[in-house]
């Protein structure tokens, strides 16, 4: 599927829940609406919403949320989206977590074909995960990726970039990486739904703590492309790479290969704009997949070019009212 900017769109990005065991603070307020749970797509629709994105040409599938491990039954998905990866049919099966249930799920997940990782971690501190997450347990955390790479899973560990709150670990954070074979990104926090507290006193450049991490590390560019948006370094002394996620001070729309699916059947062709298209009612209407297809294929036509993410005294506001656990991450 190619989009009218000419970019080809292969990778799925799916919220298979937008509730979550944790309330990280730039991320969701403390007393969260969840939506209705009959509101959501079945595990069998999920399936099925994915597998015509495969037959369109997805090759790429990440499965997030929310807390993607609290959905229940979860691990069927995984399970049944695995047939396409020995078919041929995608090349990569793979999942956003907190971790927090890692020590239970990682195993199954491998087995049933999820070969890379991606887990939040924003602080090697406990007292400072929970401040963070206000409800996690960092040991319980750290075990479940302890778990993640017993069972021989690649991690990459993705840090929110937070002025005054985590901005003195990420040294520490480069070096723990290196010393256990992660890959670390870094991420700029988004407007992206009301929180309790002022995302700027929280947004943090991180032109600032890259130009900051190179006065102890040498980090050169490289050009690995994981899929998705992150611009990777090498550092020389722990020989890991080192990303950074940067849609605020870099736009990275022109390379986007994205759309997302939330956990009710609405597409989101971006991350930081409203144009949807609603696919439940069309895989609904009939058992077969013509007329999803259809939604899917005229969806794309309706890419935009990028998104107009801004934080400032002026644009106090969030760009979009969803919540990053709805669109997912
Ligand atoms: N619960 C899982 C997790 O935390 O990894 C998956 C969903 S979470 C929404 C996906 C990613 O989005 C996490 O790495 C999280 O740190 C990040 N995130 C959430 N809200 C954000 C925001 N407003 N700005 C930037 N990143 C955000
Ligand atoms: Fe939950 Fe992930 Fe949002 Fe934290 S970032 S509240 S773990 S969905």
């Amino acid at each position: 599927m190619i989009d009218p900017f000419g970019r080809s769109i292969n990778y799925l990005r799916v919220s298979v829940t937008d509730r979550c065991d944790l309330r990280c603070v730039y991320c969701m307020s403390e007393d969260m609406t969840f939506l209705p749970k009959s509101d959501l797509l079945s595990l069998e629709e999920l399936d099925r919403v994915c597998s015509t994105f495969v037959k369109l040409g997805v090759r790429k599938l990440r499965i997030t949320g929310g807390e993607p491990l609290v959905r229940k039954n979860v691990l069927n998905l995984f399970e049944n989206l695995g047939r396409h990866l020995k078919t041929g049919g995608l090349d990569e099966l793979t999942l956003t977590t907190n971790g927090n249930r890692l020590a239970k799920y990682s195993e199954a997940l491998r087995t049933a074909g999820v070969k890379r990782v991606n887990i939040s971690l924003d602080s090697l501190n406990a007292k400072r995960f929970k401040a963070i997450t206000r409800w996690g347990n960092h040991e319980k955390v750290m075990d479940g990726i302890k778990a993640a790479k017993a069972a021989g899973l690649k991690i990459k560990i993705n840090t929110v970039a937070m002025r005054g709150v985590n901005e003195d670990e990420f040294n520490d954070l480069v070096a723990w990486c290196g010393d256990e074979g992660f890959d670390l990104v870094f991420i700029e926090t988004m407007p992206m739904g009301n929180i309790d507290e002022d995302r700027t006193d929280q947004y943090l450049p991180l032109s600032l703590v890259r130009a900051d991490l190179s006065r102890h590390w040498t980090l050169t560019p490289i050009n690995d492309n994981t899929g998705g948006p992150a611009r990777y370094t090498r550092c020389a002394e722990t020989g890991g790479r080192v990303g950074f996620i940067t849609p605020m001070t870099h736009n990275f729309c022109e390379s986007c290969n994205r759309v997302r699916l939330t956990c009710t059947g609405t597409l989101y062709m971006c991350l930081g704009q409203d144009n949807a298209a609603d696919l439940r009612t069309p895989m609904r209407a009939s058992e077969g997949n013509e007329l999803l297809s259809q939604a899917i294929q005229e969806a794309i036509t309706r890419k935009p070019k990028g998104h107009d993410f801004i934080i400032d005294r002026r644009h106090n506001k969030p760009a979009v009212g969803r919540h990053m656990s709805v669109t997912g991450g």
